[in-house]
C-alpha cells in the first residue's frame, strides 16, 4: 500500500513546482493577505510556505494530511461553481508521502500555535505547542527523498527547477490581488537573498511593475480582446517590436479568470502575430482570460496547469483576429 501511495502522489506532486503551487494555493484558499515562500538550497534542502490565513482547528490535526480529506467541497453545490483551488484533498497527503511534513498553525480561536509532525502516511506522530501568529507554516524537507529515481532527477534538475519555481510564483504574485508575496532563498552558506517581493496592489498593472519593474511595464501596452457578451482576454503585451530579448517563458503569463494556467497553443499565436520574422524576440504576453466558469475547465490535470474551454476554437480565433488588429494598429 506505501508503494502504490508513494506512486500516486507522485503524479500530483510533479516537481518542485506543483509541490509550492499546491502550498500556496491552500494559503489563498485560507484567505491569507501574506504568503512568503522560503527556500533552503533553492529548494533542495527544504522549503516552507508561510501564511497568515484562517489557520487549522485542532479537530482536523488528525485528519488533515490523510489522502482525500478536504474542507472546502462541501461548501459547494457542484464541482461546476467551484471557485477554490483545492478540492482533491490530496495535496497534503502527498507531501507527507513523498517528503518530511511539519505544520505549524493556529486559529484565531487558538492562544497558541501547535506544531504538528506527520509520517508518510499521512498520520499526525507528533503534537507540541508553539509560539505563532494566527496562520498556517508547512514545511517540506527532503521532497522526493523516498523516490529514488526522481530524487535523482530532482537534484541534477534542481536549478531549471528552481527557475520553473520563480516564474510560477511571478504568476501569482501579478494574479493574487491584495495579497503580499515573498519569495527568498538561503544558500549553503546561509546568505539569504530576496527573489520576489510584491506589496499586494489592487491592479494588474500595479503588480506588473512590483514584479518586472517599471522598465519592463514602459515597454507594455494594454490589451482587450472582447469574444462575446460574457467573454473577454485582458491584459498587457509588447508594444511591437520591443520583445522581451529573453526566453518566452520568462515573460508571457496567461490566466484564466485569475488562474496561472498553461495555454502553449495561446503562446505559440502570440508570438506568431508579434515575432518578426528574423527577431529572436519574444513579445511579452499577460493575458487574462475572463470566461464563465460552466464554459471552461481548469481541474481536468492533477496539477491543474491545463485548461479545456467548451469552445477553444472560436476563442482562439478571437485571439488571433484581436490580436492582429492591435498589431497593425500599433505599427500604423
Ligand atoms: P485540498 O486543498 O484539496 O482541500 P489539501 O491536501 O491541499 O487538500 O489540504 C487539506 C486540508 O488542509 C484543506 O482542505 C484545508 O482544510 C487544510 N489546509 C491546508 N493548508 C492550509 C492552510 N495554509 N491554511 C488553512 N488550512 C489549510
Ligand atoms: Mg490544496
Amino acid at each position: 500500500k506505501g508503494v502504490v501511495h508513494r506512486i500516486c502522489s507522485g503524479q500530483v506532486i510533479l516537481d518542485l513546482s506543483s509541490a509550492v503551487k499546491e502550498l500556496v494555493e491552500n494559503s489563498l484558499d485560507a484567505g491569507a493577505t501574506s504568503i512568503e515562500i522560503a527556500l533552503k538550497e533553492y529548494g533542495e534542502e527544504w522549503f516552507q510556505v508561510i501564511d497568515n490565513g484562517c489557520g487549522i482547528s485542532p479537530a482536523n490535526f488528525k485528519v488533515v494530511a490523510l489522502k482525500h480529506h478536504t474542507s472546502k467541497l462541501a461548501d459547494f453545490p457542484d464541482l461546476e461553481s467551484l471557485t477554490t483551488f483545492g478540492f482533491r484533498g490530496e495535496a497534503l497527503s502527498s507531501l507527507c508521502a513523498l517528503g518530511n511534513l511539519t505544520i505549524e498553525t493556529r486559529t484565531k480561536n487558538e492562544p497558541v500555535a501547535t506544531h504538528l509532525t506527520f509520517d508518510h502516511s499521512g498520520l499526525l506522530i507528533a503534537e507540541k505547542k508553539t509560539a505563532r501568529q494566527i496562520g498556517t507554516t508547512v514545511t517540506v524537507k527532503k521532497l522526493f527523498s523516498n523516490l529514488p529515481v526522481r530524487s535523482k532527477e530532482f537534484h541534477r534538475n534542481i536549478r531549471k527547477e528552481y527557475g520553473k519555481l520563480i516564474s510560477l510564483l511571478n504568476a501569482y504574485a501579478l494574479t493574487a490581488k491584495g495579497v503580499r508575496l515573498v519569495c527568498s532563498n538561503t544558500s549553503r552558506k546561509n546568505l539569504k537573498s530576496v527573489v520576489i517581493k510584491t506589496q499586494g496592489s489592487g491592479s494588474l498593472k500595479d503588480s506588473i511593475i512590483q514584479v518586472f519593474g517599471m522598465n519592463m511595464f514602459n515597454c507594455l501596452e494594454p490589451m482587450s480582446i472582447c469574444i462575446s457578451d460574457d467573454c473577454k482576454i485582458e491584459g498587457f503585451l509588447s508594444r511591437s517590436g520591443q520583445g522581451s530579448g529573453r526566453s518566452m517563458g520568462d515573460r508571457q503569463y496567461f490566466f484564466v479568470n485569475g488562474r496561472p494556467v498553461d495555454m502553449p497553443k495561446v503562446s505559440k499565436l502570440v508570438n506568431e502575430i508579434y515575432k518578426g520574422a528574423n527577431s529572436k524576440q519574444y513579445p511579452v504576453a499577460i493575458m487574462n482570460f475572463i470566461i464563465p466558469t460552466r464554459a471552461c475547465d481548469v481541474n481536468v490535470t492533477p496539477d491543474k496547469r491545463k485548461v479545456f474551454f467548451s469552445d477553444e476554437s472560436m476563442i482562439l480565433q478571437s485571439l488571433r483576429e484581436g490580436l492582429q488588429q492591435i498589431y497593425s494598429s500599433s505599427n500604423a
